[in-house]
């Protein structure tokens, strides 16, 4: 193919096209490489090969999966050092993925700054991929040592086990031996190391099915009970051999018995997994809609007839209605033949959303989330990428269901930070919904009672339609929420103020239940003065600073601004100043304390590692169980708990002393989500939050359940510090286990930094804080060190942290430093 002979003949070309004759392939590989690789396809794969499907492909010596992404034309000019290597297989008949799929994975790709085959790789169900792996058997000479036995006892050991094995993979054999014997002895000549193919695809899951066969001998000898069961068979056609047998003691002899007469066949059959059954209890109530509610779907609805991208954010306060709204804006796509993606920010926290979805739609839903199996998942992505479900529920990595006819993109709770990956790639579902919804031409529904700053302002510059629920269902008044100010309790360090432990006496008299809630996100160390409230702030970016134990030193980690922990409080001159530390248990104990004999249950991350266990705590104060229920940031969302009256919030510093930007923002939706907890049944609600800060504003306005005007405050402040939404942000993080190493990349990103900003035309609006340390300096091992990068618009900044991160990569990387890059992070810990 010379380019000569595109000019000659150019439909003949074409044609060559059309049928497939394609000699090389793009293909993105599911390695932390940032290009992209050209394979020759070679005869006879021609066929078979199409975009979207999975290629087995050598690199680097080894054999990796990789994605075909397109067809280039024509490779002639290719470099001859790279001749491109034929593909080993075609692991794929059918596509995992359509063009509109691949323009979402690139538009990822460019965006987040990472590989695009690790996008892809991430988007598909884990343990779909085929990988290699070294295995290690013995040569003819290893096998002659072992006879003669010139070996010390231990190599002989190693030896043996490796020839009983025949082959053995690496890991395997290293977590019995160490490593260096291992090599040694392939240095000897004695075992050779070849790569193999790890299958870890998972396969689908079979069932046995009993059926009945018309053509078999009636009659013979068979048993009362053979007979009942063969009639039951015979009835109901076909059954799964586990169904069966639940129903008749003992039938799995009995059906053997039926299956060597002829009368039954048994076949395996493939089957999906059903992680979801145990929730789809209970009828669905299916209620008349509010006015409001009303008046919202009509807006929707026109929006979905459009075809068009069409974004909402539907700001509804606590207890309004939204979850109906979904339901209603679902039903219309789903009757026009198109499909919708709801995200939830956890599972596990959100049973009763889920159960109302299955209640509605029955099997059309699919869920898709972290608590399934492995099994489990790949079932239901199957099940979207067949037409079986045209309903996916899912956390943040529901946004890559296999859909073709996407219609709706339905975002719960919007504002949660759990939208957020927090590793690899790091991306926001919530923002990710805005760019497939557009790919798509859905529909979009952001939904909040606290919406966050960036989406409330995109509904202010008319990028979004907004939408407000301004009422309870039923008019059910919003609590009353009562701030007590902890400068004046009598008892200095009490956990429980006075008034709240009046209220929870009080309430437990009435046989009501209470909810104490006690925020620890992030564990980000400050000082403060227990007298007056005193907490420093860094004069340049108005975050806290962080306390850094070591050096008692207290540092801003956006700029690097740090001063010495005074002896004495700058505002009261009180000297207790010290670091705050509380926990739920201590809170738990407290409350056991003051009110013995009480049921007091606690939910927080040392309560929730098992399986079910959120199900268990929160069943328990659902069936009235539970008096009163400690908890941290879990315990705020979503849960509708129609007996409990009193909400207690133990401190509200504690989110508005966190090292952010955002701390105020957190504050206020924390405090509005809790409070909304309160009175969600018959009577009425109560509220009380303790805070050294009784006159922030987000503590005021949460008070209030007044967004809007809290959305005026902090705008003027993020506008002021250039903050997002008035600037965008990106994080870059160097780790690395040797301290000094870490410095020494941190320092030399930073004189690249301005070497880039003096240099680049692009540069104007860009500016730069850090490196400074993390706010966790050391985690799990590692020293970390940031830099911040802000910029007014998203290109320049893009271009600019891409720049930026070749050359650190360059430099560093493979040199026991790592880099990550956190686009729009929603947390700088
Ligand atoms: P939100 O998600 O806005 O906090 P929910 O969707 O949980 O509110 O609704 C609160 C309660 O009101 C739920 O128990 C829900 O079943 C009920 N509900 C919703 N819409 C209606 C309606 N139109 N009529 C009666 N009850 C409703
Ligand atoms: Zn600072």
């Amino acid at each position: 193919m010379t380019k000569g002979r595109v000019d000659d003949n150019f439909l003949f070309e074409m044609e060559d096209i059309e049928f497939g004759e394609r000699r090389f392939v793009e293909v993105a590989i599911g390695l932390p490489v940032e290009k992209t690789f050209y394979y020759e396809i070679p005869s006879g794969f021609g066929e078979r090969l199409r975009l979207g499907s999975r290629v087995l492909v050598p690199f680097r010596g080894r054999k990796v999966t990789g994605y075909a992404i397109a067809f280039p034309p024509d490779l002639a000019d290719y470099p001859k050092a790279d001749v491109p290597k034929p593909i080993l297989d075609v692991l794929d008949e059918r596509p995992l993925f359509d063009d509109r799929m691949l323009a979402f994975y690139r538009w990822i790709s460019r965006y987040y700054l990472y590989p695009l085959g690790h996008v892809i790789k991430g988007g598909l169900p884990p343990g779909i991929n085929l990988e290699s792996q070294r295995l290690l058997s013995t040569t003819p000479k290893g096998r002659a040592f072992l006879e003669s036995g010139k070996l010390t006892q231990e190599e002989l050991k190693i030896l043996r086990s490796i020839a009983d094995h025949g082959k053995i993979a690496f890991e395997k054999a290293a977590k019995r031996f160490p490593h260096w014997r291992i090599y040694s002895l392939k240095e000897a000549g004695l075992i050779q190391v070849d790569l193999g193919l790890k299958d870890v695809r998972i396969k689908p899951k079979r069932e046995k099915v009993v059926k009945y066969r018309e053509q078999g001998t009636e009659g013979g000898h068979l048993s009362p009970k053979g007979k009942e069961v063969l009639a039951f068979i015979r009835e109901v056609g076909e059954i799964s051999h586990k169904s069966l047998c639940a129903e008749f003691k003992g039938a799995s002899r009995i059906v053997k018995r039926l299956e060597e007469k002829g009368l039954v066949s048994i076949e395996l059959r493939e089957v999906y997994r059903d992680p979801l059954s145990h929730l789809m209890t209970g009828e669905d109530l299916r209620p008349e809609l509010t006015p409001k509610q009303v008046k919202a779907l009509e807006t929707i609805d026109k929006g979905i007839d459009s075809l068009r991208f069409s974004p909402f954010l539907l700001y509804g306060i606590t207890g309004s209605g939204k979850t109906e709204i979904y339901l209603r804006a679902i039903e219309r796509v789903v009757e026009m033949g198109r499909e919708a993606i709801v995200l939830v920010p956890e599972i596990s926290l959100t049973p009763q959303l889920i159960g109302q979805f299955l209640k509605r739609f029955g099997r059309r839903v699919a869920t898709l989330h972290s608590g399934l199996s492995k099994g489990e998942r790949y079932d239901e992505w199957r099940r979207i990428r067949d037409g079986n479900a045209d309903i996916a529920v899912g956390a943040r990595s529901a946004i890559f269901a296999p859909f073709e006819r996407l219609g709706m993109i339905i975002v719960d709770e919007e504002h949660e930070t759990s939208y957020k990956q927090e590793e690899k790639l790091r991306y926001n579902g919530r923002d990710l919904a805005v760019v497939r919804a557009k790919l798509c031409d859905a529909v979009l529904i952001l939904g909040s009672a606290t919406p966050s700053l960036e989406m409330y302002h995109n509904a202010v510059a008319d990028k979004f339609h907004l939408l407000k629920l301004d009422e309870r269902i039923e008019r059910k008044p919003l609590p009353a929420v009562e701030i007590v100010d902890m400068r004046k309790e009598r008892v200095r360090g009490a956990i429980l103020s006075e008034k709240l432990r009046k209220a929870l006496a009080k309430n437990l008299a009435a046989g009501r239940q209470s909810l104490l809630f006690l925020n620890r996100r992030g564990f980000a160390n400050f000082i403060q003065c227990p007298d007056c409230g005193f907490v420093f702030k860094c004069p340049n970016c108005s975050v806290s600073l962080t306390y850094h134990h070591r050096g008692k030193k207290l540092i801003c980690h956006y700029c690097n601004y740090t001063i010495m922990v005074p002896d004495l409080c700058p505002n009261c001159q009180g000297y207790r100043i010290r670091s705050f530390g509380i926990g739920t248990e201590g809170v738990e104990d407290e409350v056991r304390k003051i009110f013995p004999g009480t049921t007091v249950d606690r939910m927080d991350r040392d309560t929730t590692r098992g399986r079910r266990s959120h199900q268990r705590i929160l069943k328990k104060v659902r069936s009235g169980e539970t008096d009163i229920l400690v908890g941290t940031q879990m315990i705020a969302k979503g849960h509708d708990f129609p007996n409990v009256t009193l909400v207690g919030v133990i401190c509200a510093d504690l989110s508005l002393n966190l090292p952010d930007f955002r701390s105020s923002e957190r504050t206020f939706q924390l405090l509005t989500q809790v409070a909304g907890r309160a009175g969600r049944g018959m009577n009425p609600g109560k509220v009380i939050i303790q805070t050294f800060n009784p006159n922030h504003y987000s503590v005021q306005m949460a008070r209030d359940q007044d967004f809007a005007k809290f959305y005026c405050e902090e705008s003027r402040f993020r506008e002021e510090l250039r903050y997002p939404p008035f600037s965008r942000l990106i994080n870059f993080r160097i780790e690395g286990t040797s301290q000094k190493r870490s410095i020494k990349a941190a320092e030399e990103m930073g004189e690249w930094r301005r070497r880039l900003l003096r240099e680049r035309p692009y540069r104007t609006g860009i500016e730069i804080l850090g490196p400074s340390p993390a706010p966790l300096v050391k985690l799990k091992g590692k020293y970390r060190y940031q830099m911040l990068i802000k910029g007014k618009r998203a290109n320049s900044l893009h271009r600019f942290a891409q720049e930026l991160a070749e050359k650190t990569k360059k430099r560093w990387v493979g040199r026991g430093i790592n880099l990550s890059i956190d686009v729009d992070p929603i947390s700088v810990m």
